[in-house]
């Protein structure tokens, strides 16, 4: 055992410290090398020393480098070292996160992350929360809350008696709404058509003048942070509107949530804490490794209705202590508060909102310095995206395709409000001003050649 860990753990250092070097892309030696793992099934067992040497030598190279500090695609962080150690512990404790008394530390460091959590993004009184796979999940989960308080209060079991016969709901989102909203609805029996649009400005906002009158039966889905501008949703007028009317707010806020963590953003980030439920991502922005998302609910009854198996042999636990399984769609899972609290703990308060800061610092550098060498910049740079046109959709695929291919850095291509742009996303810990320099240069050169 000791011999094959310690091979692990040394190939995992020596991966840590030569990715930044190497192209962001794996390349085409690299993937047709990966053919050497499709052979059948072997009648007897590969030692475990041969399984990590192999891993490394054919794996290794065939990973994206995500983790360098020159990814800017998608929405990907990096993963902090002390998250990254934090795991490997974890992944050694084998811990089933499932209740209290499968894993008394699982459930502490999700107590005292929840409570760390809503402390940092000004959740007053508190908020009941889980740790599921990424926002995706949590969406679905916060979704779940919702429709279950509004139906109840109409007097409807919906966990019980299905959305059959119940009363309608409304679900209110934006032009912009994430994709994983709209599945999160077809999985809840919502219905990812049956939802009513609101209009969206230039930055993807949703258009507060066009939201439609609210009642007691409908949950408003808004958006920190979208995945093309970064732009925030007016969230303090729709929530203002929607406790009014006693209507659901929900925020997407997969990327942005963690804006609240840093007061330079209070402008942008106005009103999210008056919502009734939230996602984000672990995976994301606060740097820690996959898979993690994180739901918060204001009412832990909410969550608790949505998510709670009946099931008599889940009904243990110390009286009054939060038994992690009643709180999640799932049973089984792995201890994911264990990096959450290991991020949350390493960067405190300062850290996480450095960690905002300077990544933001390095989109707008981006953006600056594009600007400056002629090319546009089709979003206002409030958070950590950029998106740059260079001209015509042609030219802007041939930069993003030299890009990708050279491997300096990555980025993807998107199209914004008709217009073909290349989307670049700074959400990694590990990015230094040099890389974003030897980034900059790299796309300039591209388009150049293109
Ligand atoms: C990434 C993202 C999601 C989905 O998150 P996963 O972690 O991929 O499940 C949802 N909403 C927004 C705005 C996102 O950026």
């Amino acid at each position: 055992m000791n011999e094959v860990l310690q091979e692990a753990s040394q190939r995992s250092i020596a991966y840590l410290q030569s990715v930044r070097h190497r192209p962001v892309s794996a390349s085409l030696q690299a993937i047709q090398r990966l053919d050497e793992l499709k052979h059948p099934l072997p009648q007897k067992g590969v030692d475990a020393l041969e399984i990590v040497r192999r891993l490394d030598e054919i794996g290794s190279p065939a990973t994206v480098a995500t983790t360098g500090g020159r990814y800017f695609g998608l929405v990907i962080g990096g993963a902090l070292p002390a998250t990254v150690a934090a795991n490997w512990l974890a992944t050694a404790w084998d811990q089933n996160a499932c209740f209290r008394w499968t894993s008394p530390i699982a459930a502490v460091l999700e107590d005292v992350s929840l409570q760390w959590l809503g402390d940092l993004f000004g959740l007053e009184g508190g908020v009941a929360g889980a740790f599921v796979s990424g926002a995706s999940m949590a969406n679905f989960t916060a979704l779940a809350s919702a429709r279950h308080a509004l139906l109840s209060r109409l007097n409807w079991d919906v966990e019980a008696k299905g959305l059959y016969g119940a009363p309608e709901l409304r679900v209110v989102v934006s032009d912009e709404v994430h994709v994983t909203i709209l599945k999160a609805l077809s999985l809840l029996g919502l219905g990812r058509e049956r939802v009513i649009r609101v209009p969206t400005d230039r930055q993807g906002r949703l258009k507060i003048d066009s939201l439609p009158e609210l009642d007691d039966r409908t949950i408003v889905c808004i958006q920190a942070g979208n995945v093309n501008t970064g732009g925030f949703d007016p969230a303090a007028e729709v929530c203002r509107r929607a406790r009014e009317a006693g209507a659901w707010v929900h925020v997407d806020g997969a990327i942005g949530l963690w804006a609240l963590a840093n007061r330079d953003f209070a402008a942008l980030t106005e009103g999210l804490a008056e919502a009734d439920s939230w996602a984000t991502d672990g995976h994301k922005w606060l740097n820690v490794p996959y898979d993690s998302g994180i739901v918060l609910v204001r009412k832990a009854a909410d969550l608790r209705a949505a998510m709670s198996a009946s099931a008599a042999y889940l009904a243990e636990g110390v009286e009054g202590d939060r038994e992690p399984s009643h709180y999640t769609p799932e049973s089984s899972r792995r201890a994911r508060g264990v990096e959450i609290w290991a991020a949350l703990l390493h960067l405190g308060r300062d850290g996480i909102a450095g960690l905002v800061e300077h990544t933001c610092r390095h989109a707008r550098l981006f953006a600056q310095s594009l600007k400056d060498h002629g090319f546009e910049i089709l979003n206002d740079v409030v958070l950590n995206q950029v998106l740059v046109s260079f001209g015509s959709p042609e030219a802007t695929r041939a930069v993003i395709n030299r890009l990708q291919a050279e491997g300096i850095c990555w980025c993807g291509g998107t199209v914004w409000q008709g217009r073909t742009a290349m989307r670049i996303s700074v959400s990694s810990w590990a990015t230094t001003e040099a890389d974003v320099q030897l980034s900059i240069d790299a796309m300039v050169r591209a388009a150049e050649r293109a």
